[in-house]
């Protein structure tokens, strides 16, 4: 199984890619995770990323290209991967298809988590709240400022994707406004449709 989660920062594509993972044995391919452990790790990537993740603003398509066609050649991604926070701009997605194309890969679905924007903005608040209180780590671009420049970053580059997939026929869209297991639900009757229709 090969899908694609698309959502603003926040839509839950982190949280239903664990499930996914759980049900299909697949690996979930973050790039914001990627990009984090390349920070932390203080490679040529990371040190390069730092700064433009600390401000909301997309990493080079290059790069993120790169991460994703190398991190899809490993052997965990065999049977089929979920790829959570990439692509994220037209030129993105149009590497990928290249990139798959050669691997002779295809995808099963492109599903879009769809949140109000209010709704995200109170769920960052909850999720810096939540960490305080648990005295975890708050990631350096969650706070409102730079929150407001990711979703500006989102709906600039990150939307016309839903376009662009809608065109191909590709894209599937469900309410990320229930809970962890509504949504779930949803995805899942999206994925066993494409099943059946791949039969
Ligand atoms: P995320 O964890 O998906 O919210 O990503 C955190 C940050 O990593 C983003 O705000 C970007 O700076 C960077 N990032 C993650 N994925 C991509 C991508 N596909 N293209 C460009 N930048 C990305």
């Amino acid at each position: 199984m090969r899908i694609i989660l698309l959502g603003g920062p926040g839509a839950g594509k982190g949280t239903q890619s664990k499930i996914l993972m759980k049900k299909y044995a697949i690996p979930q391919l973050s790039t914001g995770d990627m990009l984090r452990a390349a920070v932390t790790a203080g490679t040529e990537v990371g040190k390069k990323a730092q700064k433009i993740m600390k401000n909301g603003q997309l990493v080079s398509d290059a790069i993120v290209n790169q991460i994703v066609s190398e991190r899809i050649d490993e052997e965990d991604c065999a049977q089929g991967f979920i790829l959570d926070g990439y692509p994220r701009t037209v030129a993105q997605a149009e590497a990928l298809q290249y990139i798959l194309d050669k691997k002779h890969i295809t995808l099963n679905a492109v599903i879009e988590i769809k949140v109000d924007e209010s709704v995200l903005l109170k769920r960052m608040k909850k999720r810096v709240d939540d960490m305080r209180k648990m005295g975890g780590l708050v990631r350096s671009d969650d706070n409102p400022e730079t929150f407001a420049k990711r979703m500006a970053e989102y709906k600039q580059k990150t939307l016309p994707l839903s376009t662009y997939y809608r065109k191909q026929g590709q894209l599937k869209e469900v309410s990320g406004m229930g809970d962890v297991a509504a949504v779930a639900g949803a995805i899942d009757v999206i994925l066993e449709e494409t099943a059946v229709r791949r039969k």
